[in-house]
């Protein structure tokens, strides 16, 4: 182990990443053929290819490739024809863009507590969050495990709100057998690099049924009728709607494509690194030196991450610092939106926060990438070493 010591770069930055993109080798032969097709702007063949696959997996009346999932919550935020004033229920245990897509519709995010075991949001304390104001819970699926979709259904239905369902992690996953991003009115995806199907940037809004479907595309593009135009649908292409480009050009879709044909292996291989750190966790648990992540029974999970619960902020900044020095990257996750600077301007909270302040201190995620399996050996001597000196 000591020997990866002098193999660290001069900079110091560990030799085994948090994060590696993985490429099946398919990427590059499928943007050749984007290339010879010409066709370079969005809602090409590939565009086309990587709509039907997510439509066939999921179910959802329509799929929309986007240029990220932040746009595709963006889009949420425009059909909920949200107006200033307006109020979403989210978790604050989240990346950014869930709470700026509403934020930028002049709408006020409200923090809900996440739950101790899944770290989502609690759905015991969003009924009392509810205000005459509120219009939309958004749910974000962390570690790409699910909320606890029927109980947020039916408060939904019963106040007459819409769910969105912030999937950016949730791919291949599942609740009750139903694939994430299509519980709700709408879910937003992410093939952000970081996530388990990439394209760099990239992102998809699901629409369960035709509701918003016809809606989306025109916001998608612009504003306009150009899609309904291209299909023959209407003779002339004309401004119909608000609307932005929320498109990906054909050559990111082409990347995409090559990964989506990929995404039963990629999600296998995710699992089994997923499972041999959850097998080594089990007797740092028991003898109380962690705690590791819960999936419920009706849940199924696409590995999207490794991570464990700490016992305080202090023993956490020195684990992570430990990893470092044997050239190990693991790193922490949010800050709570709640309280930071942007969420304290545009937001509040709508229950105690007491779970995620904790959490947000104690969280720590492991490296987990295909190709990382052939550095656990490394990885998690370096990781008994820090647990147990
Ligand atoms: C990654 C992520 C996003 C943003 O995805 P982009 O595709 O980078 O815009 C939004 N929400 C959550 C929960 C995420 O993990």
């Amino acid at each position: 182990m000591r020997a990866l010591g002098p193999a660290q770069p001069r900079s110091g930055a560990p030799v085994i990443p948090f994060n590696k993109p993985y490429m099946t080798g398919q990427e590059l032969v499928n943007i050749t053929h984007a290339h010879a097709n010409g066709h370079l702007s969005g809602d090409g063949p590939f565009t086309k290819q990587c709509n039907a696959w997510l439509t066939e997996r999921t179910g959802a009346s329509s799929s929309l490739l986007t240029h990220s999932c932040t746009a595709a919550l963006e889009m949420a935020a425009l059909l909920l024809d949200l107006v200033p004033g307006d109020e979403v229920i989210m978790p604050s245990y989240t990346f950014v863009s869930t709470s700026n897509a509403f934020v930028l519709r002049g709408a006020v995010p409200v923090f809900v507590d996440i739950r101790a075991d899944t770290l989502n949001i609690d759905e015991a304390l969003i009924e009392a969050a509810i205000t005459p104001r509120t219009k939309a819970i958004c749910v974000v699926h962390y570690a790409g495990v699910s909320c606890e979709m029927d109980t947020i259904l039916a408060i939904a239905a019963r106040h007459g709100l819409a769910v969105v369902e912030d999937a950016a992690q949730g791919i291949m996953s599942s609740y009750k057998g139903r694939p994430l991003g299509t519980l709700g009115d709408l879910g937003a995806l992410s093939f952000h690099e970081t996530k388990n199907i990439i394209s760099g940037e990239g992102g998809a809004l699901l629409c369960r049924d035709s509701t918003h479907a016809e809606r989306a595309e025109i916001i998608r593009e612009k504003g306009t009728n150009r899609s309904r135009f291209f299909r023959g649908q209407v003779d002339k292409y004309t401004w119909v709607d608000v609307g932005s480009s929320f498109l990906p050009g054909e050559i990111t879709a082409a990347f995409l494509s090559a990964q989506m044909d990929a995404a039963e292996d990629i999600t296998e291989r995710r699992l089994a690194i997923w499972d041999r750190y959850h097998a080594w966790a089990e007797a740092h648990e028991a003898a109380g030196l962690l705690t590791r992540p819960t999936i419920p029974a009706h849940c199924t999970h696409n590995a999207h991450m490794y991570y464990m619960l700490l016992p305080s902020l202090e023993i956490r900044t020195r684990f992570i610092q430990d990893l470092r020095e044997h050239g190990v990257q693991a790193v922490f996750h949010y800050i709570p939106l709640h309280s930071s600077p942007a969420g304290l301007a545009h937001g509040r909270t709508g229950s105690d926060m007491s779970v995620t302040d904790d959490i947000g201190k104690r969280l720590v995620r492991m490296p987990l990438w295909i190709g990382v399996e052939d550095h656990l050996p490394e990885i998690l001597a370096a990781a008994d070493r820090a647990l147990v000196g």
